[in-house]
């Protein structure tokens, strides 16, 4: 694609950066075909080529961000599917973080908007705020359709996907060091998250119980916390980098005590963001190379556990597992066979669903932000679910998980959970009522 910067312009680097980005596109639109939006909406300004036009146009002007750029960039749901379709190697990833940043910086906003998108920043990243809003929320549910007339459709969303307060409370709770069973073979960093710890604390505890079994010693960092991508996202670039900041300031503390093999993510949007971290922290003086040594180190579970010797176990369920690959875990991070592997080599049987390229909706808080989208995408991938008839969905994200719970019938766990399970750990929460299944196979094969 042709540009036409100034050179008083391309002496910015975001500028420069959005130039270099631009040019790789060359129109083809082969990335319409796998874009979420555009899949539901059909409007070309609702695909990856329309917005990179919008953006274009936006950056050469000069001009602030307009109405229907904002709605056009607010409609896209960062799954990164476009940049898994594009044979140009177009960086959709960092031109969309620039055109969002631009928007929050110059663009207007309604003062209800302002007020949603800074409700979600400043609650839904850190544990205490969360869980009482958490509370909150289940006072105020019931008040759903006084809410909606009111005009705050996002609230009612949020209201709707609120998850019960999780029933099993954490094992591991805090920072510390869980240590492994018999001989210490690695030693790895577990983020735990912000929102996970809150909402389902099993999949930390399941990860932890995992790795420890098979001798990697975990450690939790009490400063580290959330990985800053839902500001990212929202185009709050100072409190992503502050987030990111204390991350790697928790994270440089432990490294100093003892090194470790990896850091280790199990919520795959996290991930995605931890590992561009060197992109984010690039303008802090004087840690690019520290930052680098970090990132290079950072894993989905599913990818550290792969090159990691399981024991095989015995053929010990009929569960029929559907595995629900996150957009972040497959666009973002380029992970496209790990949990499948995992779980099969457990002693699942594993599924697959159509159109695992589509996103489920989830998308950060885009299921809050953009309802009507979401709950199209959500109804769209419980359909695939019913069309498979898994006795459960494994997914590798918070986000998915939530968003699939909401909109299928089919129990949704996280896949750690279920080889946690399969390997000695307790039966994952809200799939209590298959474990005589498992039971029931044992009995045959053992006779008691
Ligand atoms: S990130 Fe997803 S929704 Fe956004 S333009 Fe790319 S494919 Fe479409
Ligand atoms: S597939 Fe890549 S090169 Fe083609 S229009 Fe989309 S972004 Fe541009």
């Amino acid at each position: 694609m042709k540009t036409e910067f100034t050179k008083r312009q391309l002496r910015n680097s975001d500028t420069q950066l959005a130039n270099d980005i631009l040019r790789r596109c060359v129109h083809c639109g082969l990335c319409t075909a796998t874009c979420s939006s555009y899949v539901v909406l059909g409007d070309e300004r609702d695909s990856p080529r329309g917005r990179i036009y919008m953006i274009k146009e936006m950056l050469e002007t000069g001009a602030a961000p307009d109405q229907s750029l904002t709605t056009h960039m607010d409609r896209c749901l960062t799954c990164l599917s476009c940049m898994t379709t594009c044979p140009s190697g177009v960086d959709y990833m960092h031109l969309s973080d620039l055109a969002r940043k631009e928007i929050e910086t110059r663009g207007h906003r309604p003062l209800k908007q302002r007020f949603i998108r800074r409700l979600l920043s400043e609650t839904l990243p850190y544990p205490k705020r969360l869980s009482l809003s958490l509370t909150l929320g289940s006072l105020a549910r019931p008040f759903r359709s006084l809410i909606a007339k009111m005009g705050f459709k996002e609230i009612v969303a949020m209201l709707e996907l609120l998850p019960k307060r999780a029933k099993r409370t954490a094992e591991f709770k805090g920072g510390g060091i869980a240590r492994p069973r018999g001989p210490q073979l690695k030693r790895v960093l577990l983020m735990t998250g912000c929102a996970q710890k809150v909402i389902r604390p099993a999949i930390n505890d399941a990860s932890i119980r995992l790795m420890a079994r098979q001798g990697i010693e975990v450690v939790i960092s009490k400063d580290a916390g959330c990985c800053g991508a839902m500001d990212q996202h929202m185009g709050r670039e100072k409190e992503a980098i502050d987030h990111a900041m204390r991350n790697f300031k928790a994270w440089q503390a432990l490294e100093d005590d003892d090194p470790i093999d990896g850091i280790v993510m199990n919520a795959s949007g996290c991930g995605t963001s931890v590992k561009d971290y060197d992109h984010l922290l690039s303008k802090q003086k004087g840690i690019a190379e520290e930052v680098k040594k970090f990132t290079d180190k950072v894993f989905d579970i599913s990818e550290f556990l792969i090159d990691y010797d399981l024991r095989t176990t015995e053929q010990w369920t009929d569960l029929k597992i559907a595995v629900h690959m996150p957009c972040s875990m497959m666009h973002g991070q380029r992970l496209t066979h790990q949990p499948f592997e995992l779980l099969q080599n457990a002693g699942f049987t594993v599924m697959a669903l159509d159109e695992p390229h589509i996103c489920c909706g989830s998308a950060g808080t885009y299921n809050i932000l953009q309802p009507e989208i979401a709950t199209s995408l959500g109804t769209r991938k419980a359909e695939h679910i019913k069309r498979v008839k898994p006795d459960i969905v494994a997914t590798g994200n918070l986000g998915c998980l939530t968003q699939m719970s909401h909109h299928s019938d089919t129990p949704v766990v996280h896949f750690v959970e279920l080889l946690d399970w399969a390997y000695g750990g307790p039966c994952p929460e809200g799939v209590e009522h298959l474990q005589h299944r498992v039971d029931r196979l044992k009995t045959a094969e053992t006779g008691h």
